[in-house]
């Protein structure tokens, strides 16, 4: 008996390049889940919506928090694609992580009228000002809430939010899709909580058409160094540069919250870090005697592993994981290296900023020192929470 195929009718797309490609654009990290988000979605568009397409995803290094971009591109039963140049005019953009937009300009390219899907507590409106969009239409999704209470990856969810704010995508075909991927042996004891985290990202994404017009692409950041002002020889001039690296992007929505007047100042918290955040000062024990305190958690450095929390043996605990909101550990960061990082942006030519969160402001129990912009010593106080 032969086996038959099942020929799928093809959907119109309505809205391409001239090319005749309808392409998307997922901007994430390392470890959510976008490459296979994107492959999915190819999937579910060629071999459920009758399309032609192809997927593929660009990486850094293979590690946990280093972006991703994953693109698909899609068109008519038919028509070949004969390109794999990564996708520059998205007509539709996912952004995975909602901190990469601090570090990068996410929705480069979007077309007029397009889609931007953002894994996000805040509204559409809020997500358009921050993202600075508009003419599109914008969706916004808690996908890591989702996530978390169905103890899943956030890319399941996001795959049911794209999928509405496509507005053409096929929820069934993409749910068979998913579940195709999660049938298979090895996954098939996470089936259903997947399946339920795609329906609950398509059915509780929030979209909302922005009105006016798309502002003008900010100017490129030029480098700080390039072809004519590197320095001779390639020398280093600013040695131990790691000291400014942003690791904050990479967490993917917790992080310790630390409370001062629960710790003991054991110090296993450190020695589990794999990132060196936490930082010390001299002071004195319950005692009296000298001794070291830890200060609090220098946030940028700390990629939200938690392995600090396990560790930490106070009862109640003096780290506690909660939910990172925009603003909070730029407020209640404890500077590392305040000096290094003072020289390194007076070079820059930026100047020193510390930056707080409006919404809270620093509280009294985490100390920040940072050399202020005339030499001085400045000081900050903020607490755990
Ligand atoms: S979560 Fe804790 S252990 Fe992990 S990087 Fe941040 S401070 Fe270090
Ligand atoms: S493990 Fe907990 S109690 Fe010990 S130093 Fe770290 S935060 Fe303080």
């Amino acid at each position: 008996m032969s086996a038959s195929i099942t020929v799928v009718p093809s959907v119109v797309l309505t809205r391409t390049h001239p090319q005749g490609y309808y392409e998307m654009r997922l901007e994430s990290i390392g470890g959510l889940g976008a490459h296979l988000a994107g492959q999915t979605l190819a999937e579910a568009a060629i071999l459920g919506m009758g399309l032609d397409g192809s997927h593929f995803s660009s990486y850094g290094s293979e590690k946990k928090g280093s972006p991703v971009r994953s693109f698909v591109r899609l068109t008519a039963r038919g028509r070949d694609v004969r390109t794999s140049a990564p996708v520059d005019r998205p007509h539709l953009v996912a952004l995975f992580h909602e901190a990469l937009a601090r570090t990068q300009n996410v929705v480069e390219g979007l077309e007029a009228e397009g889609v931007v899907v953002v894994n996000t507590h805040r509204d559409p409106q809020a997500e358009a000002q921050r993202l600075r969009v508009a003419g599109v239409t914008v969706g916004v999704v808690d996908a890591l809430r989702i996530a978390l209470e169905e103890k899943t990856r956030i890319n399941t969810a996001m795959l049911g939010a794209i999928t509405r704010a496509s507005g053409f995508l096929d929820r069934d075909a993409v749910r068979t899709a998913v579940a195709r991927t999660f049938a298979k042996k090895r996954y098939a004891h996470l089936l259903e909580a997947n399946l339920r985290t795609f329906d609950r990202g398509f059915d509780e994404a929030r979209l909302e058409f922005i009105e006016g017009e798309m502002p003008p692409p900010a100017p490129p950041t030029e480098p700080e160094m390039g072809y004519i002002t590197a320095p001779i020889g390639g020398a280093i001039l600013h040695p131990a540069n790691s000291i400014i690296k942003d690791m904050s992007p990479s967490r993917q929505g917790v992080l310790p919250a630390f409370y001062r007047e629960r710790c003991i100042d054991c110090g296993l918290c450190d020695m589990v870090c794999p990132d060196l955040c936490f930082v010390w000062e001299e002071g004195v024990d319950s005692k009296g005697r000298p001794a070291m305190v830890l200060r609090g958690i220098d946030y940028q450095f700390c990629k939200g592993c938690l392995k600090c929390v396990e560790a930490c043996p106070t009862e109640p605990p003096a780290l506690e994981e909660i939910r990172e909101t925009e603003g909070w550990a730029d407020a209640r960061r404890a500077v590392h290296f305040p000096q290094v990082l003072h020289e390194h942006r007076v070079a820059a030519g930026a100047g020193w900023q510390q930056t707080a969160s409006a919404e809270s402001g620093p509280s009294p129990n985490v100390v920040s020192r940072y050399e202020r912009g005339d030499g001085k010593q400045g000081e900050e106080r903020g607490e755990g929470r």
